[in-house]
């Protein structure tokens, strides 16, 4: 029997050293010493894999990647500075001028500002689909596309993606299939089994989840992730040494932090359905969600993420907000503490109304990041501020 992949998220070690420290340690250094000149020559020329150079490889950085990588059930990965920086290494280092990106709708925002606003520049055309309807996308597809990129749950409008769907659609015109699996994590769901070639990750969320560092990183075939590491070490998106020990050492608890992020959110959705100052609530795992079938297929729990449409609007989703005691309003999400987000005032502002209607994203609609505080706390603070 192999080693279960929680495991390897905790044992894997990338230090290639003999110390002794049981945690391993933080190797907080921009290069690294050669004994002599030959050693360097050969470690320049590729014929060994010694560290250089921290814009290449770090042991640190390494043992993070390689963790998420046994998670994810990659044959590989790249760790960045950000998730940013991970989507965009995926989209600079595969297409070209006169390429063309097939992706759903409903995308993190920044990744929509990319698509629309910097990938034009560089002459590479995209094409929207509505990711709940699989059967729109095979029209979409051109001789020129290279990618489908899709992110699901969707943030913020947690809608479920069908990644066989996609798979079979990218199997068959040999598309790179690229998922971008922050909301999730690897132990929510692996997108490499329904055959995505690339999984891309925010590390700043679920995976550090305590909100302390950025990171970011690329992980699947072997043969894609040489081209994204040619790329980011030329380009210089390398994720710092500290955030990846950081990092690490969260892999190492994020199999029973989701457990419980989920746990909590699938009691405060239940609890909070019905409720008659919300119009709708979705979470994946409850089977009012309209993907429920598909989120029970591939995801193996709801994840952290519970969202729901107040009646009232936008006024009633500022005021809802305002009245909040313990749950924290900040810009991230996947931390040990409770967050509450309006999208529509916030994040997802800057997209028209027609575009936030396209993605679900209402003037009511509230995110809640379910924390790691106790489950009734949290509850009875979002009852308390609809009240
Ligand atoms: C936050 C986020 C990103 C961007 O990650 P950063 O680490 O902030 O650059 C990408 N995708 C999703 C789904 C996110 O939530």
């Amino acid at each position: 029997m192999s080693r279960h992949r929680i495991t390897d998220a905790i044992r894997i070690r990338s230090d290639r050293t003999k110390d002794r420290e049981h945690s391993s340690p933080l190797y907080l250094t921009s290069s690294f010493a050669f004994d002599d000149a030959e050693q360097m020559r050969a470690t320049f020329a590729d014929e060994n894999d010694d560290y250089i150079y921290s814009r290449f490889s770090n042991p640190s950085v390494q043992e993070f990647t390689d963790r998420l990588a046994a998670l994810e059930g990659a044959e590989d990965g790249f760790a960045t500075a950000s998730g940013m920086s991970a989507i965009m290494a995926t989209f600079l280092a595969f297409l070209k001028q006169g390429d063309h990106l097939l992706c759903c709708n409903a995308i993190f925002g920044s990744t929509h500002g990319v698509i629309t606003k910097y990938l034009p520049k560089y002459g590479i055309g995209y094409t929207y689909v509505d990711g709940s309807n699989p059967a729109s996308w095979e029209a979409a597809v051109k001789p020129n596309t290279k990618m489908f990129f899709l992110e699901t749950p969707t943030n913020p409008g947690l809608d479920i993606i069908d990644l066989e769907a996609a798979g079979q659609l990218c199997k068959k015109h040999n598309l790179i299939y690229n998922v971008d699996n922050c909301f999730a994590t690897p132990i929510g769901q692996t997108p490499i089994d329904f055959g995505a070639d690339l999984v891309v990750h925010s590390a700043t969320k679920w995976i550090d989840g305590q909100g302390r560092v950025l990171g970011g990183a690329v992980v699947g075939k072997k043969e894609l992730i040489k081209d994204v590491y040619l790329f980011c070490r030329s380009t210089g998106p390398a994720l710092s040494p500290f955030n990846a020990w950081v990092l690490s050492r969260s892999l190492e608890t994020l199999d029973v932090r989701m457990e419980r992020h989920s746990s909590n959110a699938l009691h405060i959705a239940t609890a909070l359905e019905g409720h008659p100052a919300i119009s709708s609530l979705k979470y994946p795992f409850l089977p009012s969600h309209p993907q429920h079938a598909i989120a029970i297929r591939q995801m193996k729990n709801g994840g952290g993420i519970v969202c729901f449409e107040l009646k009232g609007g936008l006024a009633s989703g500022k005021s809802f907000l305002d009245k909040l005691k313990m749950l924290s309003l900040t810009a991230n999400l996947g931390d040990t503490k409770s967050i509450a987000s309006h999208p529509a005032s916030t994040t997802h502002a800057k997209l028209t109304d027609a575009e936030r209607a396209a993605v679900n994203i209402t003037p009511g609609l509230i995110r809640i990041s379910v924390g790691l505080e106790h489950r009734d706390d949290i509850l009875q603070d979002i009852l308390q501020a609809l009240k």
